[in-house]
């Protein structure tokens, strides 16, 4: 059972997806309208946010946005957030991933989906809390230094920006580093998805990856990829 705040402004399936959350044993709340949602968000995180991207006030992608801005409340910042879109406004994933959704469901979708995506993203935020508890507090190769519990990357000794996602990937990687990971190990390791997702997640997290840690990105010597296979770290 979790805190899940849904987010929707379609009346009808805003009662359809409180009434199979609360059935699955999840403490729903509910709200129509970006502006509320976020402080709502901002008074009691939830564990949870399923957000509609399409809202009056303040649209899905805007609100994913505050909420990761909120960098001073890590329970507001790492919330994840699972994002509904309709077919006809759908957006590039990519655009929403840069604000920082966590996973996405198209409409229309069956409430088996949507049970099956809430359980996986709460599953993986458990196992990023406890991977975070037990985890060695700092990770480093070369000039990079990575303090987990503190989710701060330096390379050089300067302070690099990450989002959420991108900060996890490269701390899985490094744990197994050697070791070749494949795009779907990656997207179940990482985001926690119970089946095989969109792979293409995982390289574009790769590529903004590359951005900030390699010296040539278009060479890259730390995260190789292994063509047709995935990704090795290498120290
Ligand atoms: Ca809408």
């Amino acid at each position: 059972m979790a805190q899940i705040l849904v987010v929707e402004d379609e009346e009808s399936l805003l009662q359809t997806l409180r009434y199979n959350l609360a059935r699955a044993g999840h403490d729903v709340r509910l709200s129509s309208n970006g502006v509320q949602a976020l402080e709502m968000i901002r008074g009691n995180p939830p564990e949870l946010v399923v957000l509609d991207l399409m809202l009056p006030g303040l649209d899905g992608l805007e609100l994913c946005r505050a909420v990761r801005a909120d960098t001073l409340n890590p329970a507001v910042s790492h919330v994840p957030i699972l994002m509904l879109t309709a077919r006809d406004e759908e957006i590039d994933k990519v655009v929403g991933l840069e604000v920082g959704a966590d996973d996405y469901l198209t409409k229309p979708f069956s409430m088996h989906e949507l049970l099956a995506r809430v359980k996986a993203q709460l599953r993986r935020a458990e196992m990023g809390n406890s991977s975070v508890r037990s985890a060695p507090p700092v990770l480093s190769s070369g000039d990079l230094s990575i303090d987990v519990g503190a989710h701060r990357v330096l390379r050089d000794g300067s302070l690099l920006q990450m989002k959420r996602r991108e900060f996890d990937l490269l701390v899985y990687l490094m744990r197994h580093a050697g070791q070749l990971q494949t795009r779907e190990a990656l997207l179940r390791n990482v985001w926690g998805y119970e089946y095989v997702g969109d792979t293409r997640t995982v390289d574009v997290h790769v590529r903004w990856l590359r951005g900030k840690i390699e010296s040539d990105p278009a060479a890259p010597t730390r995260i190789q990829t292994v063509r047709g296979i995935g990704y090795v770290f290498t120290e």
